[in-house]
């Protein structure tokens, strides 16, 4: 950039952080703004938009247009060429405005006297703050010295906005962070719950932007890449041969090293940047692209960057991970991502959980349902919007997070809150009462647990048993592989708070999504298709057989019941239940008491279970049908994937004809059958379950009772028959004619 350039940008810098450190209101502060950019630039307009709400672009202060217009101006997301550069994120440069496409004149500001214009995004890590605006009468293009200058100028504007300089008194602009916000989200556990943000990973705050000493900056800037350099290097080192692993990193060492990358960092510092507002624009600038960039390659090395640049930042800055913040009361907390070990480390502290990806059928979603906790995924921008520590209600109902609610939200919400306790004690009525529908079925209520802390639900919801224990949970909690000894203390104490009541140990489930942490990750295409559960266990015999020892010697003396996960073939199973014989045989040898009764069965997860042959279905103890895995192999479906997951309904017709035929193989063979998925917890589907046939069902205790009270209330034949006239017709789900006979039962 031309020396005259640098100069005059970093003067206009330093006036900006005057104005910044001056006790003016924040309207005050955003007209001065505006004035000093015009007056540097030499341009007769600069006007600054600032977003209002989600998508509409406010006029906040101006230099050059008609005063009057200011707050008055509102543009639509994509509007006009303002609205172009912010829905873009790009920079629009012409020299004749009105000729450009997309242009909408806005007469009350009095701009159709210029010609020439340049919008310039602002932006802060990828989130578009507002348009920097210049325009002039001169028919003319900007610079590229000029549009760099702006570039900087509309980052320090993103630092002040973010730090509440434009807030106040005469401002029609709230504090950024600050007005009630409403986000949408997909719900992957239901529940209400009122409490404060606690972030996974903390917003980096930078109070600085502007720096006076541009080469005690550099310095700043070469001594972190340089320790980011040695730490990327030390984890290259580090990393174990994981082919992935390794290439990711390389992709760091590339950008850690890359001189485009600093060249660009040490210009913005020459400009008056501070380090790390230097780091933010070119990782804004980063952020802008991904969301632009449509191929996966590049998107996925632009996210490196990014995390790189988080990385980087956070040296600079030294706000790590873990900033000392102390955990709010009621803690709901808010994240990009999170995997179930990550998860499970928080315990039950959390109320709520808010994820921006994250998907419901995930297992970190599976572990939000054992701790009974609110999740809701795909919530675009929390961890822009929320603070730690702000306000939060989390309807996991409707899948809406209030953020910062007014007084008419948290009234209605909390009104909404108790009902569900209501709710709760109408389902504790029927507690200790059998699901016993009205032409007189008795249905198994049974519930799914991983944790100790699930056991006292035994008791609460009135379930009869434990229909299935993720003994998983237990590995993705330690940082190292348990030893047979703890494992067999923690079974005895589940088998002795279930006092008697039966527990299904499902033996190891890994691999797919959950990974130990202590245990090398397999470099798998396809993972949920991969080394996981039964296929581990057989490969490497030496976990399967240490867990059936202590789950004997947990038994001491009492009845005893295993399944195997995931089992595709009869030999699985037949292989599987031989290492169950030699455990037995060799406890026995060993002097332990054995289990005084022992059950053995299998989980039927995929399609392929349902045709082994007959003597599968004579041998096995009990099937117990994974419903969240039977049903994504089916329909050839990931259940983690949310563009796929719901295209097929639990209740269509062919599904509920495929459970149908396993019910009957079941019969014909008098095989104890249950189903486990996450869709016996759901009334409406449970019904349909009952209704062809299934007699026993297992999910997560809250849902014992909602289940309990529709079937309570239901005649079995009468919904056998309405899925049946369904499938005379070819409907391709049960669930229209269903819920409309349900409606008509009320
Ligand atoms: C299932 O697949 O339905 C099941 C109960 O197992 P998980 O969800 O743990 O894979
Ligand atoms: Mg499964």
């Amino acid at each position: 950039m031309a020396e005259r350039f640098e100069t005059e940008s970093r003067k206009l810098l330093g006036r900006l952080r005057d104005e910044m450190a001056g006790d003016a209101t924040g309207q005050m502060r955003l007209d001065k703004i505006t004035s000093l950019i015009a007056t540097s630039i030499g341009s007769e307009v600069c006007s600054v938009y600032l977003f209002r709400d989600e998508d509409t672009l406010e006029l906040c202060a101006t230099e050059g247009l008609n005063p009057e217009a200011v707050h008055q101006t509102r543009l639509r997301l994509g509007e006009g060429l303002v609205g172009r550069v912010a829905r873009r994120r790009q920079v629009v440069n012409t020299a004749n405005a009105p000729q450009e496409s997309g242009f909408r004149f806005m007469p009350e500001t009095g701009e159709e006297v210029f010609s020439s214009f340049l919008g310039i995004p602002i932006l802060r890590l990828g989130e578009t703050l507002g348009v920097l605006v210049v325009q002039s009468k001169q028919s003319r293009e900007f610079s590229a010295d000029e549009v760099y200058a702006l570039e900087v100028v509309a980052m320090v504007l993103a630092e002040m906005a973010e730090l509440g300089a434009f807030v106040g008194e005469g401002s029609a602009m709230g504090a950024r962070h600050s007005q009630p916000t409403m986000l949408r989200g997909t719900v992957a556990q239901e529940g209400v719950a009122e409490g404060h943000i606690w972030l996974h990973e903390p917003r980096v705050v930078v109070t600085n932007p502007v720096a006076d000493d541009p080469k005690r900056e550099l310095e700043r800037l070469n001594e972190a890449v340089e320790e980011l350099r040695v730490g990327v290097d030390k984890m290259l080192t580090n990393a174990s041969a994981d082919k992935e692993q390794k290439e990711v990193l390389e992709a760091y060492r590339m950008f850690a090293n890359s001189k485009g990358w600093m060249r660009r960092m040490e210009e913005d510092i020459s400009s008056g940047l501070s380090a790390e507002s230097a780091v933010e624009k070119e990782q804004s600038l980063a952020r802008a692209r991904i969301g632009q960039a449509t191929d996966n390659y590049l998107r996925e090395r632009l996210s490196d960057l990014d995390d790189l640049s988080n990385r980087l930042l956070r040296i600079l800055t030294g706000q790590g991970a873990d900033t000392g913040a102390e955990m709010p009361e009621n803690p709901i907390l808010v994240a990009r991502n999170i995997g179930p070990a990550e998860l499970l480390d928080y315990d039950r502290k959390l109320k709520g959980i808010i994820l921006e990806a994250g998907s419901v059928g995930s297992h970190a979603a599976i572990v939000a349902r054992a701790l009974a906790i609110p999740l809701i995924v795909h919530v675009e921008r929390a961890t822009l919007e929320a603070l730690n520590g702000d306000h939060v209600m989390v309807d996991g109902e409707q899948g809406i997070v209030h953020l910062r609610p007014d007084d008419s939200v948290v009234s209605a919400f909390r009104d909404k809150m108790a009902m569900q306790a209501a709710a709760t004690e109408r389902y504790a009525s029927i507690r200790d009462k059998p699901a016993q529908t009205l032409c007189g079925t008795v249905i198994g209520m049974h519930m799914n647990a991983g944790l100790m802390a699930d056991l006292p639900s035994l008791q609460g919801s009135g379930a009869e048993g434990v229909g299935l224990f993720r003994t998983e949970l237990q590995f993705l909690v330690r940082n190292k592989m348990p030893q047979r000894s703890e494992l067999s203390a923690l079974y005895a104490r589940v088998l002795e708070a279930a006092n008697g009541k039966r527990v299904a140990f499902r033996t190891l489930d890994i691999g797919s999504d959950k990974v130990l942490p202590y245990m090398k990750p397999n470099d798998e295409p396809n993972p949920a298709l991969g080394w996981r559960a039964i296929r581990v266990g057989l490969d490497k015999p030496g976990i399967l057989r240490m867990q059936l020892q202590a789950l004997i010697r947990a038994a001491n003396g009492r009845p005893l019941t295993v399944m195997f996960p995931f089992v595709a073939q009869y030999e699985e199973y037949t292989q599987a239940k031989a290492e169950m014989d030699k455990a037995m045989d060799r406890e026995r040898r060993l002097g332990h008491v054995l289990p005084s009764e022992i059950e053995v069965g299998a989980m039927l997860e995929t399609p392929s279970l349902a045709f082994a042959p007959q003597k599968f279905f004579e041998e096995v103890g009990f099937l117990s049908i994974g419903g969240n895995d039977l049903k994504q192999f089916f329909f050839a479906a990931d259940r983690e994937n949310e563009r796929v997951r719901r295209r097929y309904d639990t209740l269509n017709i062919s599904f509920l004809s495929f459970i149908e035929r396993i019910v009957e193989r079941c019969a014909q063979t008098n095989t104890p059958l249950s189903f486990c998925g996450e869709d016996a917890g759901r009334p409406v589907e449970a019904l349909c379950f009952a209704a062809i046939g299934m007699r026993s069902l297992s999910m997560r205790p809250a849902s014992i009772g909602p289940v309990k009270s529709l079937l309570r209330r239901s005649n079995l034949e009468e919904v056998r028959k309405v899925i049946m006239d369904s499938r005379h017709r070819g409907d391709m789900s049960a669930r229209p004619a269903v819920m409309e006979y349900l409606r008509g039962q009320k």
